[in-house]
């Protein structure tokens, strides 16, 4: 059955609420005020990359532009949270690490009680699932209408095949680790996550959208 647009609306109300909702309610940094969201993406990403890494790939991966990145990492410098390094692979270029005392902030972050993940405690496992399957439906419509690149979601990745393992408990398989998987499994942000080729991204979002199960061998 299709949702009319009245569903859609509410149902994008809802979204813009909570987004606003957890912009207000922000977690607090060692500073004392609202965390703004790209520090906190560069406080995740950074305390996953182990060797550091560019400015640039980090916006591509948050999705905003070098200059507009700019801003947030002199602010996290001046907080003493991120340090630059010559990168060994070209001594032109700086990699950005965490210092100590922004890995301290990156686990405080990742506290149950802190932001959304103080909500999302509420959720039962069903839901969760549910959750992760349309925020991976939602990033890969903004991917295909351009207003996101860099995600590191399953679906935009060359290694995700859905509903492709027989499995229907866990009916998605990854090429990267070889095991099936089900939607509570699905990764919003994995580190070994790499781009699918635009066809196979747009075959494999129509499959995982219509719920397609691979044909019997
Ligand atoms: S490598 Fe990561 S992002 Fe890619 S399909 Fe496997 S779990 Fe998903």
């Amino acid at each position: 059955m299709h949702a009319s647009g009245k569903t859609r609306e509410q149902a994008a109300t809802a979204l813009e609420q909570l987004t606003r909702l957890l912009r207000a309610q922000a977690w607090h940094g060692d500073a004392g005020r609202p965390m703004p969201p790209v520090q906190a993406g560069v406080l995740k990403l950074l305390a996953d990359a182990r060797h550091g890494m560019r400015a640039a790939r980090m916006a591509e991966q948050l999705g905003i532009t070098p200059a507009s990145l700019s801003d947030t990492l002199k602010t996290m410098e001046a907080h003493g949270w991120i340090e630059r390094s010559p990168d060994p692979r070209d001594g032109r270029a700086r990699l950005l690490r965490l210092s100590w005392k922004g890995h301290a902030q990156a686990a405080l972050k990742r506290q149950p009680g802190q932001g959304a993940l103080g909500l999302l405690q509420v959720l039962e496992q069903a839901d969760l699932a549910a959750l992760l399957r349309c925020t991976q439906l939602l990033v890969g419509e903004a991917q295909r209408q351009g207003l996101a690149t860099g995600l590191r979601t399953c679906v935009g990745c060359k290694f995700f095949r859905p509903f492709a393992s027989g499995d229907a408990a866990r009916p998605h398989l990854c090429g990267f680790t070889g095991q099936p998987f089900g939607d509570l499994e699905l990764r919003a942000d994995c580190a070994e996550h790499e781009r699918a080729e635009p066809w196979d991204f747009a075959a494999n979002r129509e499959r995982f959208r219509q719920r397609i199960p691979h044909p019997a061998e």
